[in-house]
């Protein structure tokens, strides 16, 4: 008789996983609460889909404990996605490492693991929400709306509590806490940070390049450069979202979290004094706004100018030294008070998930409960931005559905 493996959850994890359970000769039911499967694919990299990162390196997978991702990425690796795509009919499109399905549709890509499941004669059940699961002798039982199902292995696949809109409600946790997993709490991640300050409604829509560094109770934790959006209740693009995981663990700790801003992260600090030594020279007939056009975004310079106690109108000439130093400052070391995250709403990833300490590196079966296995997002580990939070869906759901498929088989 075939192994029957339900799999809690129909996005980017639970759908690799059964992909694999199947082809591992498993009969597999695939139970999505939303309408449809995949609704967060659709809307990854803009519609894109960064699907991977031909760049990677361990620290880009953040996990309590560190090696685990790892382990998980080498059984299914960056070319092992690439090369289960291409047979799916994917071509891609390399952008500096970052890969993308060559027609740049999301919605291609799920096309492809649907034709797959269907293929594999994957049992796909929408509108089908798990709401609870229990160990039954050696098999598991799941709740349904529709009535119960009963499997010889359980995935959990229902992702974290980000953008719950696409279903991701978090209800994934309860199903992992409800068979004995621990929960580490979860917190947004690749979200935009809220700053205390007033000025940024006056910075809105700014959009510079910059080097974010943050810091929790005057100690660095991460730091990252790129394109920085300010807006109206603080900073948001990729630089931020980078760093954000952080800010979330430190704002939860009820640390002091601040980010320091270098404006001009191309020059190091002696160039940017020489620069604005020399723009002094040469624009000294001009007033100081004017002084500072071409330099940074205007709306970004009449705050900096404002902050350092300098008048727009006022004269180059008649700037004091410490203003200078004060301007100089802030250009390169702008320090802002972070008071908050946005909401799970706003987050594209969580921080936090099912306690990797419990659940086997090799298999991805849970410790606890045999013929229990995890994938994704519902884990901890988050990865940066640039396609390697897919690559963990993929790698995991691929490791998850091939090991739930074989059971305890050698
Ligand atoms: C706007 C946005 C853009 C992104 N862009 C990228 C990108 O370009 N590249 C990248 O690498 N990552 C990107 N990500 C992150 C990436 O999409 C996720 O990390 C990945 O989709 C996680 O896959 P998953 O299978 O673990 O979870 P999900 O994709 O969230 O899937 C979980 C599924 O489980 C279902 N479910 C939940 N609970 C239950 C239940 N109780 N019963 C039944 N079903 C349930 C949900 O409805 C959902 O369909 C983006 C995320 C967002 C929000």
């Amino acid at each position: 008789m075939k192994r029957h493996v339900l799999i809690a959850g129909a996005g980017a994890s639970g759908m690799t996983a059964a992909i694999w359970a199947a082809r591992e000769g498993a009969r597999v039911t695939l139970l999505e609460q939303k309408d449809c499967p995949g609704k967060k694919l659709l809307s990854t990299g803009n519609g894109r889909c960064n699907l991977t990162n031909l760049n990677q390196k361990d620290e880009y997978y953040r996990c309590s404990q560190p090696g685990f991702p790892s382990s998980v990425l080498r059984q299914f690796s960056v070319d092992d996605t690439l090369e289960f795509f291409r047979r799916l009919g994917i071509t891609v499109r390399n952008r500096n490492g970052y890969i993308y399905p060559n027609s740049d549709q999301a919605s291609s890509v799920l096309e492809a693991l649907l034709q797959e499941l269907e293929y594999s004669g994957v049992r796909i059940v929408c509108g089908c929400p798990v709401t609870g699961a229990v160990r039954d002798g050696d098999t598991f039982l799941l709740s349904t709306e529709r009535g119960q199902l009963q499997g010889d292995a359980l995935i959990l696949a229902a992702g974290s509590k980000a953008a719950p809109v696409t279903g991701s409600d978090g209800s994934g946790y309860k199903l992992a806490a409800g068979l004995g997993h621990q929960i580490i709490t979860p917190l947004p991640a690749l979200v935009q940070l809220r700053c205390r300050e007033k000025h940024y409604k006056r910075l809105a829509g700014v959009r510079t390049e910059a080097r974010v560094s943050l810091f929790a109770d005057g100690k660095f934790l991460a730091g990252d450069q790129g394109e920085l959006q300010l807006t109206d209740y603080g900073i948001s693009g990729i630089p931020v979202f980078q760093v954000s995981r952080y800010a979330s663990v430190a704002l939860h700790r009820k640390q002091d979290v601040t980010a320091r801003i270098n404006f001009l992260p191309h020059i190091n600090r002696r160039q940017v004094g020489k620069l604005l030594e020399q723009r002094r020279r040469e624009l000294e007939n001009r007033n100081c706004v004017q002084w500072m056009n071409g330099l940074l975004n205007s709306k970004l310079s009449a705050v900096l100018l404002s902050l350092a106690g300098i008048q727009e109108k006022q004269p180059v000439k008649s700037v004091s030294r410490s203003q200078w130093n004060r301007l100089q400052e802030l250009i390169t070391d702008y320090e802002t008070n972070i008071s908050a995250v946005n909401p799970f709403e706003n987050a594209q990833v969580c921080c936090g998930g099912v306690d990797t300490r419990q659940v086997r590196e090799k298999t991805l079966e849970s410790c606890l409960a045999e013929g229990l296995y995890f994938c994704g997002e519902l884990l901890d580990v988050d990865g940066i931005c640039g396609g390697y939070n897919l690559q963990w869906a993929w790698s995991s759901g691929a490791v998850a559905g091939r090991n739930a498929a074989k059971g305890a088989r050698p």
